[in-house]
């Protein structure tokens, strides 16, 4: 069997990739593949309040039609200068043109553009943060509701051309070079299937770190060591953050001459009506099970018998000895030994501490004002997972976000009056996989392979996975020689 273009893993790189091909270039034959479960058929347990089960080896928060997009949650969609090394990558003029395009591919399908907030900020808001040291980046950002979110997935999931085929709980296992073709397998539910094509197209995302990396490693490409962050994510009642997040729904701060290590706040889950914490699954990804934590912004969930939970995520940059590998391996094994690498939890007191958490789980959630957004946890020392640098970093840049937030709420209300009040929960990562050396067309270099979103390591989000995949569908279209 011969297609033109295998493009691996259906997230917003893959999806916008696969489309920009079928559109433009009329006639070639186009195969998604999908290792994870169909669009409908992802449910979390950790959602429904129940332990992390892993999903039979393969996380359904991280793979299966939508990639990182999950049917049934919240998106924002952050604009650039979000992911500004895109800019660096692209040049301005076309990083600019991509961005809108893969925002246009993203919104189409929505009854109506959505709004874009986190520009054009008050002077209110712009003092409060001025007041603490802080500059707020400003760039646009929608919040797609769950509803508009799986609008967009429905319609993403319900485009059909005939020269687009869409294969899930298909992935692949294996690809080589065969002249300037390539020989690709896929294990598929009906056992291995071979397909030879002119174009392979890697946009694997989370689900596909290791794999991805051996793939490349067997073809002789050179990764790039990442820029890993560690961090935290604070999670408290939903009111504290809403007003920060009505004003900037993707709040990001970055902190380098106030602390120690460079620091940024990350993935914010404000608004007024809060926002919800994840647990991503690597699986076996890293020779153990890991899992880390992520977030997503609400908008239509009832609160219960107490008030909803909002959150936001907090790194650190890591400098520490050794090699990238070296320092990977550092933390997961402290993970590991910390906890047998499941999320955990301390009250911001004893996180700020850095003392024992003297509360079981369920007593440190019960004794919060708000219902904490997961159930699936245990207290143990997050702090230990930090060097005291990094922790140091990580406390000052806290006391100078919430400090502002709190500033700018106008609530009264000091960093300290919220030490009860805030779970610390963790870790939290950024890049633990290598960086992919793509040309501006998000191609290798002699290989007629394409590295798009997550799995380049170049930026992250779901615009920014998006502007990568229709870059690399314009290069395929318009026919660039390999
Ligand atoms: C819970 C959560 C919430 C997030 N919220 C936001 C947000 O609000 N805004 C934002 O901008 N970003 C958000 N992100 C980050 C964003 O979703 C990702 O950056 C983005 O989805 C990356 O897109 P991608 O296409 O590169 O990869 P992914 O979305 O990760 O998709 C990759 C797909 O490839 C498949 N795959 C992997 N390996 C193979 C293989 N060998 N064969 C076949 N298929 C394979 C996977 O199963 C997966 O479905 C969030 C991430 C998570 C986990």
């Amino acid at each position: 069997m011969f297609v033109d273009v295998v493009v691996v893993g259906a997230g917003p790189g893959g999806l916008a990739c696969a489309q920009t091909v079928v559109r433009q270039a009329l006639g070639r034959r186009v195969l998604l593949l999908e290792a994870g479960r169909g669009l409908r058929n992802r449910p979390c347990p950790v959602d429904r309040g129940l332990r992390c089960t892993g999903c039979a080896g393969i996380c359904n928060v991280i793979s299966g039609f939508g990639g990182c997009m999950h049917y049934g949650d919240g998106v924002k969609l952050s604009l650039l200068p979000s992911g500004r090394r895109l800019i660096d990558h692209f040049g301005e003029e076309r990083a600019g043109e991509l961005c809108e395009r893969a925002f246009q591919f993203l919104t189409a399908p929505l009854a109506e553009r959505p709004v874009l907030h986190g520009t054009s900020l008050g002077a209110p808001v712009i003092k409060a943060f001025a007041g603490n040291g802080l500059a707020i980046r400003e760039y646009p950002v929608a919040v797609l509701g769950e509803t508009q979110v799986r609008d967009m997935l429905t319609a993403l999931h319900g485009f059909r051309d005939d020269a687009l085929a869409v294969w899930e709980k298909s992935e692949l296992v294996a690809a080589s070079l065969n002249g300037d073709r390539l020989t690709v397998t896929a294990a598929t539910p009906g056992g291995p299937v071979t397909v030879e094509t002119a174009h392979l197209v890697l946009a694997t995302g989370r689900h596909g770190v290791t794999s991805t990396q051996n793939l490349l490693t067997g073809f002789r490409v050179e990764t790039i060591a990442p820029d890993m962050s560690l961090g935290v994510r604070f999670e408290t009642r939903a009111e504290v953050l809403a007003a920060i997040g009505v004003e900037h729904p993707d709040l990001k701060i970055t902190q380098l001459e106030q602390v120690d290590r460079k620091t940024k706040t990350f993935c914010f889950c404000g608004g007024p009506n809060g926002g919800r914490i994840k647990f991503t699954n690597y699986q076996r990804s890293f020779g153990r099970e890991v899992i880390t934590l992520d977030g997503h912004e609400t908008t239509e969930r009832g609160p219960g018998a107490r008030p909803l939970a909002a959150n936001f995520g907090l790194l650190c940059q890591l400098a520490r000895p050794g090699t990238s590998t070296e320092v990977r391996a550092e933390i997961l094994s402290d993970y590991w030994r910390l906890s047998g690498g499941r999320p955990v939890a301390q009250s911001l007191r004893a996180f700020m501490a850095r003392t024992a958490e003297p509360r079981s789980w369920p007593e440190l959630a019960a004794a919060v004002t708000f219902e904490p957004s997961v159930k699936d946890l245990s207290t143990a020392r997050l702090d230990n997972l930090f060097t005291g640098g990094e922790h140091a970093s990580l406390i000052e840049s806290f006391r100078r976000v919430m400090g502002s937030i709190l500033d700018h709420a106008g609530a009264g209300m000091s960093v300290e009056d919220l030490a009860d009040d805030v779970l610390v929960i963790g870790p939290e990562v950024e890049f633990l996989w290598d960086r992919v050396p793509v040309d501006e067309d998000c191609k290798l270099s002699g290989l007629p392979i394409f590295v798009v979103g997550d799995a380049a390591g170049i930026a992250q989000g779901v615009v920014q996975a998006a502007m990568m995949g229709v870059a690399a569908g314009d290069a395929i279209a318009n026919g660039k020689p390999a």
